[in-house]
């Protein structure tokens, strides 16, 4: 006999990452708590990254952020233990590499990016948000909220922007960001549910606002490596050279979602949950994701007994 799935209960918060995870076994193995209790270096890099960013958005300069980037480290290893991880023996010995990187972008966004950003008004990051959709309370965290007074992204005067860090590997495409369930999630938090936006406001607020998202691509913060020829930001096709900046338009990523599609977003959210709700996550498996999935000791396979779950 099989062993029992817990399928997610009523009343449970539905997570961002519940809802975009590639793999749907995965989702369940984490609500398990059946996850390896390392965090990889990509995670690590990619915590590290957010933090920085947060402290730049939030008064530090980046010469203070590049110099206090080894305790900026160390408050992401206290929240990763709090989750109950701690760093993997990759991270402790390719720390000084991985703060290195991380200030490398960090700088480069101070560079490229907040020349722009930094002329909106900043709402806040990391705000807690919440969305219900029937008897489903979706929770989650924005990484940053903006907003653009004086059109400097060109999305219009005092569009809200929620953008959202990105450590990846792959840059989305816009077919992916049109189907993109966490970005539909923050934007009808906007639309139809709250965020806390402090320090804006002490407490949480219904914006309901059509906002502009965007995803903030950090590996495109790096140079050409190469010479390349690319559209430039006003999208003329010109050669550059190696080592030059890439445009802000490969590096902020925007989708722009509408209204009247809002309707269909929320049965795309509430579809995935119900699915969940009624115990199937099905495994997808994938070539690169199963060798570094974060539950896969706990997956089971079918070349060995060991894992099956009847065990
Ligand atoms: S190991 Fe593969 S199939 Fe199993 S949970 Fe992870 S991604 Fe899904």
């Amino acid at each position: 006999m099989m062993a029992q799935r817990v399928p997610l209960t009523m009343g449970q918060d539905i997570h961002s990452t519940d809802l975009t995870e590639a793999c749907p076994r995965k989702v369940l193995l984490r609500h398990e708590q059946k996850i390896e209790p390392v965090a990889t270096t990509a995670l690590f890099r990619g915590v590290l990254a957010g933090k920085c960013l947060e402290y730049l958005h939030t008064g530090l300069s980046f010469e203070q952020v590049r110099e206090g980037v080894a305790g900026i480290a160390n408050e992401v290893v206290s929240e990763l233990a709090a989750e109950g991880r701690v760093p993997s023996d990759s991270v402790e010995k390719n720390l000084g590499q991985i703060c290195h990187t991380v200030c490398f972008v960090a700088g480069q966004y101070e560079k490229q990016l907040m020349p722009l950003l930094g002329q909106c008004k900043l709402i806040g990051t990391e705000l807690a948000c919440r969305l219900t959709l029937g008897d489903i309370e979706f929770a989650s965290h924005m990484d940053l909220v903006l907003r653009d007074t004086n059109n400097v992204l060109g999305y219009g005067p005092d569009r809200l922007i929620i953008a959202d860090w990105k450590f990846r590997q792959h840059v989305p495409t816009k077919a992916y960001l049109a189907r993109y369930h966490q970005f539909y999630l923050y934007w009808l938090m906007a639309m139809q549910g709250s965020v806390q936006a402090y320090p804006e406001v002490d407490g949480w607020i219904d914006y309901k606002e059509n906002a502009q998202m965007i995803w903030v691509h950090l590996p495109n913060l790096e140079p050409y490596k190469r010479k390349i020829t690319r559209h430039d930001d006003e999208g003329n096709l010109r050669e550059y050279a190696k080592g030059e900046d890439r445009p802000v338009s490969s590096i902020l990523r925007d989708v722009n979602y509408k209204v009247e599609c809002a309707s269909q977003m929320c049965h795309d959210l509430t579809e995935r949950v119900n699915m969940m709700r009624a115990g199937f996550f099905p495994k997808i498996a994938d070539t690169v994701g199963c060798t570094v999935c974060d539950a896969r000791e706990f997956c089971t396979r079918a070349d060995t007994v060991e894992l099956l779950e009847n065990q």
